[in-house]
């Protein structure tokens, strides 16, 4: 299983995602209109969690993807 951590500048949040979440990455994904969009690459949930708070520290809004992780 992978995860992915989507972080978005433009509106400062900070997502967790699931593989596969190809469709997820196809709509909303990519570097963005403005490359405001970053997409991180983890193997387990703990390491995408630890990023994502890291994100967190700096202001932004961390989330978990409704779509690919419905336990959260
Ligand atoms: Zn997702």
């Amino acid at each position: 299983m992978q995860y992915a951590v989507k972080v978005n500048s433009f509106v400062k949040d900070v997502k967790i995602h699931q593989y596969p979440y190809g469709q997820i990455r196809k709509r909303g994904g990519g570097p963005g209109k403005y490359g405001q969009v970053l997409w991180q690459d983890f193997t387990t949930l703990g390491e995408a969690e630890e990023t994502a708070k890291k994100w967190e520290l700096r202001g932004y809004k961390k989330g978990y993807c409704r779509i690919c992780l419905k336990q959260y």
